[in-house]
C-alpha cells in the first residue's frame, strides 16, 4: 500500500519550534503525532523534535494495530511491528501507544518546564488545577513511560479532554488541527508560566578536576535548599535516563556525566552529550522557578530502577555512590 504523507509543513514547524525551545523539550524528549484514518506518523525513537524541519524524524505506523497494543490486546507496547515502511529502520517513540489511542488528529507531548514546576509538587498541582480552570484538562498520576503511562492516561480521559498534565513528567495537548494544538499549548504555557528567580553567578575557587568543567548551573550546589532537593531524588523520567538517579556527589566508576560538589559547584564531564547538558539545564530551569514554599515529590527509588531496567544490586551500587 502507498502510505499517504500526513507530515505537513505546519506540523513540522510546530514540532521543530517545540524541539528547539529548552523550556518545552530537552534533547530527544517529547514527541508529536498526526493521524488520519488508519495511518499515524509519530516521532521516531532517539530522534529530536528540533530536527523536524531538516531531517526525516517521523515514522508511519498502522494506527489500528498501535491502538490494539495500547489496549494490551496485541504486541508488547513498543509498536515496533506496527511500522508501515520498515525500509528506513526507524522505530516509533516509546510513547506511541498513547498517541495512537487518543482520538485527536494532532497530539503533542512536551516536557514543559512550566508544567514540570507544577507537576512535581503537591502544592503546584493544586495551583495548576486553579490556573487551568476552564480548559478541558485532566491530571494523570505518574507511571513509567510506555504502556503503564498509556494505561494511566486512558483511565483519566474524559470525552472532552484536550490537555493532560502528566504528574512528574510533562504535558500533552491534543486537537483536530496543528493550529488548535499550538494555541492550546500557548494557553497552558501562559497560565502556568513561572518567573525564574535571578541566580547568582558561582565561580568555584578550585579548578575543575581532569575530565570535567564547572557548569554554568553551579548555583544548584550553593543554594542549600535547592541542593538538598536535587540530591534527594529524581523528579521526572528523562533525568534518570540521561543523568542517572538524582545527582551524585562524587565521581565513580559509572562515570556520571554530572557531579554536584556541595557548597562549591556542579561539574559536567567534558565529553557529556548535548542531551545530558540539556537535562542539567532543565533541572536549573525548574528549580529557578520552584516557589520556596512548595514541596516536591520525587518519583522514588522503585520508579528510578524501573526506568533503568536495573537489577537490585546495580541499583544499590548507584545509590551507594550518591552518598
Ligand atoms: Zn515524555
Amino acid at each position: 500500500m502507498t502510505v499517504p504523507n500526513l507530515v505537513t509543513a505546519p506540523f513540522r514547524a510546530l514540532s521543530a519550534a517545540l524541539g528547539q525551545d529548552p523550556l518545552q523539550v530537552q534533547g530527544p524528549g517529547g514527541n508529536t503525532s498526526i493521524k488520519d484514518g488508519s495511518v499515524m506518523y509519530i516521532k521516531a525513537s532517539g530522534t529530536e523534535l528540533a530536527d523536524a524541519e531538516r531531517k526525516d524524524i517521523f515514522v508511519a505506523v498502522d494506527r489500528d494495530a498501535a491502538c490494539l497494543e495500547a489496549l494490551e490486546k496485541a504486541g508488547d507496547g513498543s509498536c515496533k511491528d506496527t511500522v508501515l515502511d520498515k525500509s528506513h529502520g526507524l522505530r516509533p517513540s516509546i510513547e506511541t501507544t498513547f498517541h495512537a489511542a487518543l482520538d485527536h488528529r494532532v497530539v503533542a507531548h512536551t516536557h514543559s518546564v512550566a508544567t514540570l514546576v507544577h507537576a512535581i509538587s503537591p502544592e503546584g498541582r493544586d495551583v495548576a488545577r486553579q490556573k487551568l480552570q476552564g480548559l478541558p484538562f485532566v491530571m494523570v498520576p505518574y507511571a513509567k513511560p510506555g504502556l503503564p503511562l498509556t494505561r494511566q492516561i486512558l483511565a483519566q480521559m474524559q470525552h472532552d479532554t484536550r490537555v493532560a498534565i502528566l504528574e512528574n513528567h510533562g504535558l500533552i495537548c491534543m486537537g483536530d488541527t496543528v493550529d488548535q494544538v499550538r494555541d492550546l499549548i500557548a494557553s497552558v504555557e501562559d497560565r502556568l508560566a513561572m518567573p525564574a528567580k535571578p541566580v547568582p553567578p558561582v565561580a568555584p575557587a578550585n579548578p575543575a578536576p581532569a575530565g570535567f568543567n564547572w557548569s554554568e548551573h553551579s548555583w544548584l550546589a550553593t543554594d542549600s535548599a535547592v541542593t538538598d532537593l536535587v540530591l534527594d531524588g529524581t523528579y521526572y523520567p528523562d533525568h534518570v535516563v540521561f543523568l542517572g538517579p538524582a545527582l551524585p556527589v562524587q565521581d565513580h566508576a559509572g562515570k556520571p556525566p554530572v557531579v554536584l560538589i556541595k557548597g562549591q559547584g556542579v561539574l559536567i564531564r567534558t565529553d557529556a552529550t548535548s542531551s545530558q547538558a540539556s537535562m542539567l539545564q532543565c533541572i536549573a530551569d525548574i528549580f529557578a522557578r520552584l516557589p520556596g514554599d512548595w514541596s516536591v515529590q520525587a518519583i522514588g527509588a522503585k520508579a528510578e530502577a524501573e526506568l533503568l531496567d536495573w537489577d537490585a544490586e546495580k541499583y544499590r551500587q548507584a545509590l551507594a555512590a550518591r552518598a
